[in-house]
This record gives C-alpha cells, structure tokens and sequence, in this order.
C-alpha cells in the first residue's frame, strides 16, 4: 500500500526552552518511527538533567520575573482564545501529522485537534468566570481565598492522543498562571513540536511553555526528581504513575495521576441493543482501542447474550482496517512496534482464555506495519489475564452475567476503575447501578461523551486526583487564606499582669 507522507516533515525535532529551539547539550537523540513503515523517519533531541534543569530555569524566571502570572485574568484568556483560533485552523495539517506519527484514523485525530481547540476555550472562559470563597462574620472577621498559580507545572504525557491530552494539561496550566515544562512521550514527539509557533503567534511570552523531548526514565524523571518543580501532572501507564508517586514522595510534590484502566460495558436484557452495540464497538474500537476510558470488558445479560455476541462479533469483523491517512479507515496502525507486540501477545492469551468470534492476528492484506484486526473474545472468565490487563489495543473480551449482583461484581472486579457504561431502559437501577461501580466515570445509555465541566479521573488504579473544570484550575493553584478582623482583634493578652 503507498504511504501517505506529510509534506514538509523536519528531519529533526528540537528542544524549545525560553523562546529558543535548542539540541540537548549532550548532543545526543533518539529516532522516531511511523507505524505504518516502521522506519525511523526523524531524530528528537534526547532531554538529560541538564536539559531539564535548562527549562525548569527558564520557566521559572518567566514565572518570577515574568508577566504571564500577574496577568488578568481576561488577558490571559485572550491569548488562550487566541491558541484556539490557531489550532482550529490548522486542524487539517495538525491531523495529517499526528496520524503519521500515531497511526491514528485521520477523521479521529481531526477530532482530536478540534477537542484541543476547545480545550483551550473552556480554560479561557473558565479563568475569566472564576470566583472564590469569602466568608463573614458579621462585625469580626472577613475571610477570603486568595488563589495563586503555583510555579512551574510539569507535564508529562503519553502517546495515544498527543496533542490533544498535552492541551488538556497546558490549556489550564497556562490559564491559572503557571508556567509550564512539556515532556511529551518519546514515541509520539511530532505534533508537540507544532506548539511553540502556536504559542509564539498567539502571544505566549518566552519562557511561560518549555518543552524537552526524551526518554521517561531520563526526561521525564530528570522532571519528576526537580526542586524546582512543585508539581507533575501525569496521564500514562499505572505502573509509572506508582514510580512517579514514589520519585516525587521525597519533594512532596502535587500530583495529578490520569492511569490505565479496563472499563466495563454492561448491557442488560432491556437496554436499547441497536445503540448498545454501536456504543460497545465503537467504545473499544475507536482510537485503535488505544484508549484509557475503553470499554474493553462488555458484560451483558444472558438473555440476549447469544443474539449480542453475534451481532458484535459481525460488526467487528466489517471494521474497516487500514491506511490512517484514508478517510475511511475507522482502525488504523497501532502506534509503534514495540506496542503491536505487546497487543499481539495478548491476542495470543486470549486464545487460550476466551472463544475467538472475530480478528485474533493481522488483518488479511495487511502484511506490513502494526495493523491488529478487531479481536472479540467471548465466554471469557473473569480471572482471565484479557479481561484482569490493560491491553490498550482494539481487542475486547465479553462476558455473560445472570443477575444484576453478578453483573456488579464482574464489573468491579478488576484493579482499575476509570470509566463504566450502562445499557438498561430501567431508571431506577441505572442510577442504583452506576452508583455501585467503582469508576470515576459512568456514562448511562451514552457512548463516552464528556463535558468538559465535570470531574474526569479515576479510582483504583486508574488514578488519583480529579481535573476538569474548577477541579484542573485548583490543582494548578494554591488557595491561600486570608484572615482578616474587621474592628478590635479579641486576643488573649499573655504576659499582662
Ligand atoms: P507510559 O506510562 O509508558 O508513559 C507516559 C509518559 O510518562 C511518557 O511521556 C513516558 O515517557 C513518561 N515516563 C515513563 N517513565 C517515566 C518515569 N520513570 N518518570 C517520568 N516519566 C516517565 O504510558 P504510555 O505512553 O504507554 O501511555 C499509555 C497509558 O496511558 C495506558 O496505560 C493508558 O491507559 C494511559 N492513559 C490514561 C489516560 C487517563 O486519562 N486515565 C488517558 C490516556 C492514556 P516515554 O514516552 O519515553 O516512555
């Protein structure tokens, strides 16, 4: 199949630290690969200690000296808003690119730099709504919160999404006032590079957003382990979110933890089985499957268990799997080699844990690049490792359930607890239900639709912390309280005698 090559690719990604695009002082880069070839097609600069400890100076001076945190409010919005007109209309180029890089569909990633846009306006327009607590008593005392961004946020995020979960972590950064350090995941560096001329052409002083590619062992650790940061910001894999936590412990730093999960679908006998399957096929099966808030388990009623399996399994079998760059790809190429043999291993697991109705390898005609055909496991039992383990790939494993205790313990019976579906027309127990789950999530008879007002997060293993809303700008700031006593102060007078 002929590759879809972006025109105008850089042959090399740098460093933007203070204003200035820069290499890493050691010299040294790392290759990034397409994964549709899985050719190196660009070299990053490799970000060390020194590299970081550059940036974290550079933010640092721009949030002492600098203006961005003593900015109004409504300053800061503009050029917020400003952000967004520029993603918004590069949303094409942003697209092509970041389908390269990720093997992203491309109708999908243009969604996801649309999201991004909006990301930056919901941050605009929330800082400039913002209000705080004051209380009174009447004639004594008036208390009130001060807010304050906090210094230099790092930011440190994973490849599913790129550029989409960077602006949902610099959108209200920037917008409380902090100054920021960019470490964007080493598989996926492309679309991060687009940033500092976004920022620089929408008005962002030098030195508010630094960015240093690299490894997360050494970048991202470098970040994690700085003084000078005093809090991380974190979306990727569980097991790093517990290194994390226990790296930054020593600097009783402020962590925000957006961790893996392995979300439920359940659908009961009475739930609208049309939309149900929609939802549960495209919940697993839209970008690529790799997708914190998948519902990678569906557990559905065994009354209409038979007629579910063989629906979903011939829906999944007609995805069309193929070139990202065509519009008509619904999956693409997971991102990277090294992922396509972790999701293959669990395929090969899964052989032996579940009935296969549909994928279980490559897809016919796809002999090249990381290219999964959708995989349906059924029958699968809940100690199962497909349906206990994060996979991260377009593979689901299904299970029937009897009654609504069962269903509830299959559901929570797993260490994570992100996101949680239900399917059922009865009311009472939607609610009853989703209130049981352990998730941070629950979305009732709805694919995953969220507004951007509300708590996102999970429980568990699947995080610790909530952003969205006011909750991401209380994370990026401090609440200071300020005392004051209004008429005479009663003290108790020591040493009068
Ligand atoms: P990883 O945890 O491997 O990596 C995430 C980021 O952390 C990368 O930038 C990585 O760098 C960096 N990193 C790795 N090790 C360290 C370290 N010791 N110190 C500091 N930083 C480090 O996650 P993936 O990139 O593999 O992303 C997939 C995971 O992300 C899945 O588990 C998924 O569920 C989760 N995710 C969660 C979401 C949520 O909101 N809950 C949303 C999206 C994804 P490098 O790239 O070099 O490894």
């Amino acid at each position: 199949m002929p590759q879809h090559v972006p025109t105008d690719l850089p042959d090399h990604l740098q460093h933007f630290i203070g204003g200035e695009f820069v290499d890493s002082l050691d010299g040294t880069t790392f290759e990034v690969l397409d994964p549709v070839t899985n050719q190196a097609y660009t070299t990053a600069a490799a970000g060390k200690n020194d590299d970081v400890d550059r940036a974290v100076t550079a933010a640092a001076e721009a949030f002492h000296a600098g203006p961005w945190p003593q900015l109004l409010p409504r300053q800061r919005a503009r050029i917020l808003h400003a952000i967004a007109d520029i993603v918004e209309s590069r949303d094409r180029r942003l697209a092509e690119l970041e389908t390269f890089d990720t093997g992203l569909p491309i109708t999908q990633a243009l969604g996801q730099a649309q999201r991004a846009a909006e990301n930056f306006r919901f941050f605009a327009d929330l800082i400039v709504a913002q209000r705080d607590d004051a209380y009174k008593v009447p004639g004594r005392q008036l208390n009130y919160v001060n807010r304050k961004p906090k210094g230099v946020a790092g930011l440190i995020t994973p490849w599913n999404t790129p550029f989409m979960l960077e602006s949902w972590k610099l959108a209200p950064a920037l917008a409380s006032g902090c100054t920021v350090v960019l470490k964007p995941a080493e598989f996926t560096p492309l679309s991060a590079s687009l940033w500092p001329d976004i920022f620089r052409e929408a008005g962002v002083p030098d030195g508010v957003f630094n960015l240093v590619n690299g490894l997360g062992e050494e970048a991202g650790d470098a970040l994690v382990k700085h003084p000078g940061v005093p809090l991380i910001s974190f979306t990727g894999e569980s097991s790093t979110g517990q290194l994390i936590f226990a790296n930054a412990a020593p600097h009783l730093k402020g962590l925000s933890m957006e961790l893996g999960g392995k979300s439920p679908a359940v659908v009961f006998a009475d739930a609208d089985l049309d939309e149900a399957i929609d939802a549960t096929v495209f919940g697993v099966f839209s970008l690529n499957g790799e997708r914190c808030t998948a519902g990678s388990r569906i557990l559905v009623e065994q009354a209409v268990y038979d007629e579910f399996v063989e629906r979903y399994a011939a829906r999944a079998r007609a995805i069309v799997v193929g070139d990202p760059h065509d519009p008509a790809t619904e999956v693409g190429a997971l991102v990277h080699p090294e992922h396509f043999a972790k999701v293959m291993s669990y395929v090969e697991i899964g052989k032996g844990e579940g009935r296969l109705v549909a994928g279980g390898g490559r897809p016919e005609g796809l002999e090249t690049g990381n290219y999964v055909a959708p995989t349906v496991f059924v029958d699968v039992k809940p100690d199962a490792r497909i349906f206990q383990e994060e996979i991260f790939g377009p593979v689901v494993a299904i299970s029937p359930f009897d009654t609504e205790e069962e269903a509830l313990a299959l559901a929570n019976g797993v260490k994570y607890g992100l996101a949680a579906y239900v399917w059922t027309n009865d009311l009472r127990r939607a609610h009853t239900f989703a209130q049981s789950i352990d998730a941070g999530m629950v979305w009732l008879n709805s694919n995953n639709v969220r507004d951007l007002r509300t708590p996102f997060g999970g429980v568990k293993a699947s995080g610790l912390g909530h952003e969205g809303g006011y909750r991401s700008i209380d994370f990026y700031t401090d609440q200071q309280a300020v005392h004051t006593t209004l008429g005479e102060a009663h003290t108790p007078r020591f040493g009068v005698r």
